[in-house]
């Protein structure tokens, strides 16, 4: 069977740096072997945009997953043709090859029928394990399933059970919280995230805009102009839904962002000159931590910082670490806050990661992704 799984992980000098994509698809894996599956597994690495890049092929993750199963793992220079059929027929049951990076094929993106078909060609079976593409109508999540039939695997299943918790029926009070760069990026979860939640915090840098749009000056912070009406709908929607909207209160500011560059911590209105905001302050996190404390659900989305450049990780790792000590189940997407966390080892004291980026925030507009309305089971 082809099993697409999402090994787009971190490389450093030929090496994984994070296998935590690769850890989350072993009891797929592990589940398929035990029972004496063929499992050839195909995912894509980076953006190599049709051909081949020598700096993106698959042999670190093969090395990195063989540690992780306990076996090497044979990885076949290819993706379709000969070499993939000769392994393939020669594969005994429990044995696992990995494929070439699918995205070294111009077929995959453009969902190219020929490709899907020759990527099913030496299998019967597709199960797909990739929450991370399933928002990608690509061959290996859409087109494949053309042609063999498909299935979920059980890092799919969990996603999709986990991400949909909040969706249907979540326990209440249900708090969301929402961060990251940009509201552009996330219009629709915010207004989703109106009509489900009971609180829904925003920190980040897209906090900024609703600040403006009530009228703060923000220095020179990141600030989205053209969103000014949008932020302000946004406000007027809240005060319309049973859901409350609560902005920061206070904010870290500095004029340069690189360590150790001196901040402060200021009201919104004390905001001057060429400061940029780039934290949620202490009052902030105390005044979050009251909602987090009195949730029975949290979803949490995008960092509340520049979490990558020390002391503005503060609010952030603050904030998770309220949450990762409250009762209630907390669910957690995004691919910088999970980095974040990682970063702070703090992931796994959340009840929940999800291991997709764009795909977790299209699952929570409540979008129909590609990669999930082929699966027979979906
Ligand atoms: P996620 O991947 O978790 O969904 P995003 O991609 O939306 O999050 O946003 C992450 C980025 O937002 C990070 O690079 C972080 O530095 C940036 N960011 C957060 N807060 C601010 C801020 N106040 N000013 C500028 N950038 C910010
Ligand atoms: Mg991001």
């Amino acid at each position: 069977m082809l099993v697409r799984v999402d090994f787009n992980v971190p490389l450093d000098q030929g090496k994984v740096r994070d296998d935590a994509r690769i850890r989350a698809a072993l009891p797929t894996i592990k589940a398929l072997t035990s029972q004496g599956a063929q499992v050839i597994l195909a995912s894509h690495l980076g953006r190599p945009k049709g051909k081949p890049v020598p700096d993106l092929k698959m042999d670190p993750v093969a090395t990195r997953l063989g540690e992780l199963l306990g076996d090497p793992v044979t990885k076949i220079d290819q993706v379709v043709g000969p070499s993939v059929d000769e392994a393939a027929a020669s594969m005994k049951n429990g044995d696992v090859i990995l494929l070439e990076n699918l995205r070294f094929e111009e077929g995959e993106e453009k969902n190219d029928p020929s490709f899907a078909k020759k990527l099913a060609e030496p299998v019967d079976i597709f199960v797909n394990d990739a929450f991370g593409t399933a928002h990608r109508a690509h061959a290996s999540t859409a087109g494949i399933t053309d042609y063999i039939p498909a299935v979920a695997g059980l890092l799919m299943k969990k996603e999709i059970e986990e991400l949909s918790r909040c969706l249907e029926s979540p326990a209440r009070p249900f708090t969301a919280i929402l961060g990251g760069a940009k509201v552009s990026d996330k219009i629709k979860v915010i207004y989703r995230f109106l009509q489900l939640a009971d609180y829904l915090l925003i920190g980040g840098g897209m906090a900024n805009t609703f600040l403006a749009a009530r009228g703060y000056n923000l220095g020179d912070s990141l600030l989205e102009k053209d969103l000014l009406d949008e932020a302000k709908s946004i406000m007027q929607e809240s005060e319309n839904s049973r859901c409350r909207l609560v902005l920061p209160l206070d904010l870290v500011v500095a004029e340069e962002l690189k360590a150790g560059s001196p901040e402060r911590v200021v009201y919104p209105d004390e905001i001057r000159g060429a400061w940029k905001v780039f934290d949620i302050g202490p009052e902030t996190v105390n005044n979050f931590s009251t909602y987090v404390e009195r949730s029975s659900m949290i979803v949490w989305n995008g960092p509340m910082g520049v979490y990558e450049t020390p002391p503005f990780n503060h609010g952030t790792e603050q904030l998770a670490r309220i949450i990762a000590q409250c009762r209630s189940h907390s669910i957690v997407g995004g691919g910088d806050l999970v980095a974040a966390l990682e970063a702070q080892g703090l992931a796994s004291k959340i009840g929940f990661i999800s291991t997709g980026g764009g795909a977790t925030l299209e699952f929570w507009e409540g979008k129909e992704l590609p990669g999930i309305s082929v699966l027979q089971d979906n």
